[in-house]
């Protein structure tokens, strides 16, 4: 029996890159399919023993103590199998070869639905109607004609891959490359279903009943597992996301989880003080207007405000005041009106600028710089 290492052409001290590299270029040399004859057949069967031994560690320091690791013990053809050739060709796993599945899991799927602030203040349910790929119905997912089923690729044999032998100027090299016969399934449908085309799926639309979070906001996903996309070949579904686009209010503007609205008053109810009624979004609600209320005052109304998404509780309702001035006065109007201003001494009023910071001016301030 000859020497292993002189077999595969390397020194006694080899790496085992190097002799990984030694057998693949004699194995390209040598394989059967490249090189028929006894001869060379007779010569891969040694470089591949002596391989089979040498690559094992455990076997190699059996080897080199002498031990008998002849045709018997450990030869080609006992637990060396053609994946293991490959993988000595190409250095790829074995794991990921033959046909692949015709399954594939489906992609995630967005949609967009519109709620009123209500629905954003209060949480709720909903019908959407959502339109995505789901198993075909005719064939439940095997994409054949039912009754046809697929057959055996005749071109790969069902492997799904096929190996074609090209010369290079390295020597012959072999090359695995999907069937294109069978895309690599290893199986031909030979009667594709008439109502997916051999997808395996559909496009269709159906009615969800989803719950919508008290809190949520404009830009709010909520995800629903499994709702999505079905896969090719009735893989697994995808997720739905739905996004949330609150409609905008006639008279409430949210800020983060706060409610604003805006109040006119008569100027003479901002000066004597009144009690108004507010049409909140948890029903009207009163609101007491001090005795000279200023315009652009605001008062809070606490908790009537749009709710936490998360952690409970609510954001505040913020009332501001807008004094309005009376016009189209009538002569008694006038005179009155006349007469207060004669008693407040404001017939001929100074025409002061306000300082920074206070009056309304101050306030337009704050409001401008979002305070
Ligand atoms: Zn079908």
């Amino acid at each position: 029996m000859s020497d292993h290492y002189e077999t595969l052409g390397v020194s006694r001290d080899a790496t085992p890159e190097e002799i990984k590299k030694a057998y693949r270029k004699m194995a390209r040399q040598l394989h059967p399919d490249v090189n028929p004859g006894p001869e060379a057949e007779e010569r891969f069967k040694a470089v591949s023993q002596a391989y089979d031994v040498l690559s094992d560690p455990g076997k190699r320091a059996v080897y080199d103590r002498g031990g008998d690791m002849g045709p018997g013990a450990a030869g080609f053809g006992q637990g060396f199998t053609f994946t293991d050739i490959m993988d000595a060709f190409f250095g790829q796993g074995g794991a990921d070869r033959g046909p692949r599945s015709r399954q594939r899991r489906g992609q995630d799927a967005l949609i967009r639905v519109q709620v009123e602030l209500s629905e954003a203040v209060f949480g709720g349910e909903r019908e959407i109607a959502v339109d995505t790929a789901v198993g075909c119905p005719t064939c439940h997912g095997e994409g054949a004609q039912p009754g046809t089923g697929t057959r055996r690729c005749d071109v790969c044999g069902g492997r799904g891959e096929v190996h074609t032998t090209q010369r290079s100027f390295l020597g012959p090299v072999m090359t695995t490359r999907p069937c294109a016969t069978c895309q690599g399934y290893g199986t031909v449908i030979a009667h594709p279903c008439v109502q997916c085309s051999g997808e395996g799926r559909v496009r269709s639309r159906r009615t969800l009943n989803i719950r919508v979070p008290a809190g949520v906001d404009t830009g709010t996903r909520i995800q629903l597992a499994g709702e999505g996309e079905v896969g090719a070949g009735n893989g697994p579904a995808g997720d739905l996301y739905v996004e949330i686009v609150v409609a905008p209010h006639p008279t409430f503007v949210r800020r983060g989880d706060d409610l604003h609205a805006t109040v006119g008053l008569p100027m003479t109810a901002a000066a004597l003080g009144t009690t108004v009624t507010l049409d909140t979004m948890d029903g009207p609600q009163e609101l007491d207007v001090e005795p000279g209320t200023q315009s652009g005052e605001t008062t809070t109304l606490r908790g009537l405000g749009v709710s936490h998404l998360r952690g409970g509780g609510r954001g505040d309702l913020v009332v501001h005041i807008e004094v309005q001035t009376p016009k189209n006065l009538d002569e008694t109007q006038r005179r009155l009106l006349a007469e207060l201003a004669a008693v407040r001494g404001e017939e001929r009023p100074e025409g002061r600028l306000a300082s920074h910071g206070s009056g309304l001016f101050g306030r337009l301030k704050d409001a401008l710089s979002g305070r």
